[in-house]
């Protein structure tokens, strides 16, 4: 997947964390039993030593880290963008994250977390950067939560024209087949008036 410039991994992996490890529902089907650490390898899975890093002791935290991130989803979704603005400056200044340089296989990239940081740090500095970058580049309306029934997962819009309001295409779709059938019904209903 091509990646639009300001949807980085940190807000790719703060809409895993929020969708993964909070309860609710997803596409209809409601989300009780989390499997914290095999939910966590999987959102960090595109850094491999995070991988192999996460431990029990950090369960709690990405839980924790996983509500905060979906309460800023949710207060985004409602247009609520100052209080969300606030929630990520709070996470931001709790995990200061000086950038620098790192050389990998050669090539220089520009890290925003220190080499040394656990787990958790780094990923709560990671998933509050992306967000707050979205919000600091007039891009805050991309984030939201599924508009679909029986669904409150989040998500980031990457379409060039910033339409999407579902967490996933099987919410699109059944939301659609619910409104075509929602059609179909009153069409019949109003064929059998008298
Ligand atoms: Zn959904």
């Amino acid at each position: 997947m091509k990646l639009d410039s300001y949807i980085d991994a940190g807000v790719l992996a703060s809409v895993g964390f929020a969708n993964s490890l909070t309860p609710g529902y997803a596409c209809g089907k409601p989300v009780t039993e989390i499997e914290v650490l095999e939910a966590v390898r999987e959102v960090v899975a595109i850094d491999p030593p995070s991988v192999a890093a996460v431990s029990e002791d950090d369960a709690d935290g990405f839980v924790a880290l996983a509500q905060r991130l979906r309460a800023i989803f949710v207060g985004i979704d409602g247009g609520d963008i100052d209080d969300a603005a606030e929630l990520l400056n709070n996470i931001l200044s709790e995990h200061p994250a000086p950038p620098y340089l790192a050389k990998e296989e050669g090539v220089w990239h520009l890290h925003h977390h220190p080499a040394s940081a656990a787990v958790l740090p780094m990923w709560t500095a990671i998933c509050a950067e992306g967000l707050a970058r979205m919000i600091g580049t007039q891009n805050a309306h991309r984030l939201g939560i599924c508009m679909a029934d029986n669904c409150d997962r989040a998500y980031a819009d990457t379409s060039k024209n910033a339409t999407r309001r579902f967490c996933s295409s099987a919410c699109q779709n059944r939301t659609k087949t619910a409104a075509f059938r929602a059609r179909k019904r009153e069409a019949a209903a109003t064929e059998n008036k008298p």
